[in-house]
């Protein structure tokens, strides 16, 4: 009875048995994308790998080319060093650099209006005309504003005229762009009465000049160039500048500095 029952059991463990042959066979051929999968994090572990080597052969190479790069500058940046020569300030044969003073605010300080300052300056030489006016004194303008143009004009012609050397002519003119008289401040003063010691040094032997020298500061002007000045610049009795408010102080302050540091300068 009991070989009736074992046919019947292989029967029966046989049918399971045999499906899942298949069912693996089945699952033999998805293993292969499986595999490709666990492939690609190789493949991602080994481009890492290679990134890392690369890495690390530039930050050896970098290193190496800072420990170059160190080691240059110093040789080579003691080279410049002596080339440089800096300059002591921005003059030009003993002029400083100004800025031009703004059409607009020159105004007339001449009868016939062509002769201009600006307008501070202006007001404060009329004033100063008038007060040596009432003390018996002419003082008369001969030049006020001039543009760097024309100053351009009268540095040059000049010097071509006179046949000086740019060191000659500067010692009595300044170059284009380091005249006092394109800030609108400074005026060229002559005696009415002496016209003929006009921009010359014997116009410090006219009563014009005495009062001056006793008054201006007054009225806020004052000699920009006196006898053995510290900027080397000849001696202009004749040329006043008004220093009476900042934006003037603020014009010339570099050449009271320089004055003020160089006390015992050589005079020209
Ligand atoms: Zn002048």
């Amino acid at each position: 009875m009991s070989n009736t029952s074992q046919p019947g059991q292989p029967a029966q463990s046989q049918p399971p048995s045999f499906d899942d042959i298949p069912i693996a066979e089945r699952e033999s051929p998805i293993t292969p994308p499986v595999k490709s999968r666990s492939t690609s994090p190789r493949l991602w572990f080994g481009a890492l790998f290679a990134i890392a080597l690369l890495a690390a052969g530039g930050w050896f190479a970098y290193q190496w080319w800072l420990s170059r790069g160190i080691a240059s500058p110093t040789p080579m940046a003691a080279s410049p060093q002596p080339t440089e020569v800096p300059p002591k300030d921005d003059r030009v044969l003993n002029h400083f650099t100004y800025p031009e003073a703004p059409q607009h605010e020159l105004e007339a300080v001449s009868a016939d209006g062509g002769i201009k300052m600006r307008a501070p300056a202006a007001r404060a030489f009329k004033d100063m005309v008038a007060a040596a006016g009432a003390a018996g004194v002419v003082l008369n303008p001969l030049s006020g504003f001039r543009s760097i143009k024309e100053q351009e004009q009268v540095y040059f012609e000049v010097k071509a005229e006179r046949a000086q050397t740019l060191e000659q002519r500067a010692l009595v003119s300044a170059p284009p762009g380091h005249s006092e008289h394109h800030t609108g401040y400074a005026i060229d003063i002559g005696d009415g009465n002496v016209p003929a010691v006009n921009l010359s040094p014997d116009f410090d032997k006219t009563a014009a000049y005495k009062w001056l020298s006793e008054n201006a500061m007054r009225f806020n002007f004052e000699l920009s160039f006196p006898k053995g000045n510290k900027q080397g610049v000849t001696y202009e009795p004749w040329h006043w500048r008004f220093v009476g408010d900042k934006q003037s102080l603020d014009t010339f302050y570099r050449a009271k500095e320089f004055k003020q540091e160089n006390p015992s300068s050589p005079n020209p």
